[in-house]
């Protein structure tokens, strides 16, 4: 068996835009998210935007920002910690010192308490999430501001307050004869930290990937119905897997008028779906896991629940990034893997595990426009100005809003998620990159 290596310079006939890849400071003043899975979406004018990177941090050659990186983690030592989320490209990753998903880098950026400052190599909810858990006196530090994220940019707080007195107006504010609210909120861990707060305040959770069943279970224990945002198809495929229709789960558009709702749609609603999506996974088609299958008979299709359902249906698995990586690292047996996820990701694996032929479902190489604004030379500028003593690109969620929002994640981790998927374990990088 052979591992395919797909690399971003070899994009073949690509309809993706892949310029982020060798100067993403070329787009920090541009209005968007860049080339990338999610060039066309409309990224909000709030959404944080970076400043100039200075000059010698452009211009240095690779090798040149990988000794100064090295250098400035030595000179550091544990006073910092690096954490790189798997979706990031391999020129980061080779600094992390921890390799994970959202929530397990949140949870790794715990283990060392005594770090003064976290740089997470990630996404803008990402770092929130790390500095509400953070301890007191540790900054979490985003090399790059304009790293956000185009599915969590589409619910912010106030579409959420207005969606949520409209509903309390059809459902009213009281609960049942079991004592179930008529509304439960639920936030994907993919959204910012005012909507975890938001969820906190009004009797709400968490989920991530991995834990979204549990988590609406929990949620039906306490609600009549849901209000699930902002990955419109996490929250579908999940209450699709507990039986629920689609006539159960009707959409909440933002912009619309009552979500584009009337009284009678809503009246039977189990799930309310958010009108948001991952422009990554949503470029994953039952036609590419029709010509996998075809090309490689008995090949094992694993895609990640924010594909959209007809992908999930015609998968033979559907999960996490940690349920992906575990899908491969457990294969006894040389296997053929078909995987819908980002393509860091998909090309890591490949590296890493020769025994098996592992390749990306969708055969246009298109990285996530945010997750590929952390170049090694914003890392570079966060890690020498530390050494210098500076903070620079602090990511600060304010303590009212924080304590909110820890209350909707408490409840998540109570919520008992199955093993391996928000458990607090997290992989050193020296035993999952080579
Ligand atoms: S892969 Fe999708 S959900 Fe994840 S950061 Fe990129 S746009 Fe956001």
């Amino acid at each position: 068996m052979t591992s395919v290596n797909l690399t971003i310079a070899a994009a073949p006939e690509s309809a993706c835009d892949p310029d982020l890849a060798t100067a993403p400071w070329d787009f920090d003043q541009v209005p968007g998210y860049g080339p990338g899975a999610s060039a066309n979406d409309v990224a909000p004018p709030s959404a944080p935007r970076q400043g100039t990177l200075p000059a010698e941090y452009r211009e240095a050659p690779e090798d040149e920002l990988h000794a100064r990186i090295e250098a400035a983690r030595a000179e550091l030592g544990s006073r910092v910690v690096v954490l790189g989320h798997y979706y990031q490209r391999d020129e980061i990753v080779a600094h992390a010192d921890f390799l994970g998903d959202s929530f397990q880098l949140a949870n790794a950026a715990q283990t060392v308490p005594d770090a003064e400052a976290i740089v997470f190599c990630g996404v803008h909810f990402m770092a929130e999430t790390a500095d509400i858990l953070a301890k007191p006196g540790q900054s979490v530090i985003l090399p790059n501001l304009a790293a956000g994220c185009s599915m969590a940019d589409m619910a912010d707080i106030d579409s959420v307050e207005e969606a949520w007195a409209s509903l309390m107006d059809v459902y009213g504010t009281e609960p049942d004869a079991d004592g179930r609210q008529p509304v439960i909120p639920v936030t994907y861990m993919n959204s910012a930290a005012d909507l975890k707060a938001f969820c906190g305040r009004n009797g709400g959770i968490v989920c991530t990937s991995s834990n979204a069943e549990t988590v609406l279970k929990w949620a039906f224990e306490r609600g009549q119905r849901v209000l699930f945002f902002p990955d419109q198809h996490l929250g579908r495929n999940t209450a699709k897997a507990l039986g629920i229709t689609e006539e159960q789960m009707p959409m909440w558009s933002p912009f619309q008028r009552m979500g584009g709702n009337t009284p009678e749609t809503l009246a039977d609603a189990r799930v309310i779906l958010w009108h948001g999506f991952c422009s990554v996974h949503k470029r994953f088609t039952v036609d590419q896991i029709a010509k996998a299958r075809a090309d490689y008979p008995g090949v094992r299709v694993i895609v990640h629940p924010e594909c959209p359902a007809p992908v999930v249906d015609a998968a033979d698995e559907a999960g996490s990034t940690a349920y992906i990586r575990r899908a491969v690292t457990t294969a006894t047996e040389p296997t053929v893997f078909a995987i819908g996820t980002e393509i860091n990701m998909v090309n890591r694996l490949a590296n890493e595990h020769p025994q098996h032929t592992i390749f990306c479902l969708d055969p246009t190489v298109c990285p996530c426009s945010t997750m590929y604004r952390i170049h090694p030379g914003y890392l570079a500028w966060v890690l020498e100005s530390l050494v210098k003593g500076e903070v620079v690109n602090q990511v600060t969620v304010p303590d009212d809003v924080a304590a909110d929002a820890k209350v909707a994640l408490e409840r998540m981790l109570a919520a008992k998620p199955p093993a391996a998927s928000t458990s607090p374990v997290v992989e050193p990088v020296a035993t999952t990159v080579a």
